[in-house]
């Protein structure tokens, strides 16, 4: 069952999709190596209870975290932890938001300190991707023409891995509503896109090859190159010449160009 959702219920998951992004900018403020995974978790669960939100992740399915934090060759699903980021890390947060009665989601990953530039390059055409793939989020067009946008670009253009074996999906009143959504996949294939349709497009892309593996946790997934892999997110209605993502990176961008300047400052003392 794919849902249309009215323009009332879509403001609705606009509210809690921007505050997985406002979630996310509070991450992004606090990233720095040294700091553990679990701290940048306590407090994004104390932020969306504070703003009268429950972390949708948590209990779903039995996941014990407000967030997934995945680091460098982890993909998605990682739990937070004791480790303490390092210079040269990249972290993949992924945060849902419920309140309301309707749910956002969306991820992003930060670079810690200094970034080799195959891994920067990576992060950009994984973000770049998930634009790739909202644009074609229209009505009439098909989930393949999302999907093909998303492997066009980072498989066929760029070179790298995109995992199969996760993909994105509907999102509302639960976290995950059909139709998935592959980033992998043909032109024209799949299910007809209606405008009022929300769907979360969330690129999972390696540096490496596609291939990847769950760890005996039952969540964790990693390359089996361990190769990094990126990952972001919008939380995107459909529209009637583009998809509109509901959540936004914007202000996400700005915390992490200052937090990476603050940084960049501390090491030079
Ligand atoms: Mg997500
Ligand atoms: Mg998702």
């Amino acid at each position: 069952m794919i849902y249309i959702r009215s323009k009332e219920e879509i403001e609705i998951i606009r509210k809690s999709a921007l505050m997985v992004s406002a979630t996310l900018t509070e991450v992004a403020k606090l990233l720095k190596p040294g700091i553990t995974t679990l701290s940048i978790d306590k407090m994004a669960e104390t932020f969306i209870r504070d703003n009268g939100g429950v972390p949708s992740f948590k209990g779903y399915n039995g996941f014990p975290f407000s967030l997934c934090i995945s680091v460098n060759e982890v993909v998605v699903h990682g739990f937070p932890s004791s480790y303490e980021l390092k210079d040269g890390d990249i972290i993949s947060v992924d945060c849902g938001f419920y309140k309301n009665g309707y749910h956002g989601d969306s991820a992003y990953t930060f670079g810690i300190g200094n970034l080799k530039p195959e891994v920067i390059k990576l992060l950009q055409v994984t973000k770049e991707s998930v634009y790739r793939g909202v644009a074609q989020a229209k009505d009439n067009n098909r989930v393949g023409d999302i999907s093909f946008a998303v492997e066009n670009y980072t498989f066929k253009e760029n070179g790298y891995g995109v995992v199969r074996e996760l993909v994105g999906h509907g999102v509302g009143r639960n976290l995950h509503e059909d139709p998935q959504v592959p980033n992998y996949g043909k032109r024209g294939d799949g299910k007809r896109l209606k405008t009022g349709m929300v769907l979360a497009i969330e690129p999972m892309i390696n540096l490496g090859k596609k291939e990847v593996y769950t760890l005996k946790d039952g969540w964790t997934v990693v390359t089996n190159d361990k190769k990094p892999s990126a990952h972001f997110e919008h939380t995107t209605a459909v529209g009637k010449d583009a998809g509109e993502p509901l959540s936004s990176f914007k202000v996400i961008e700005i915390a992490e160009k200052a937090n990476s300047e603050l940084n960049s400052s501390y090491y030079t003392l």
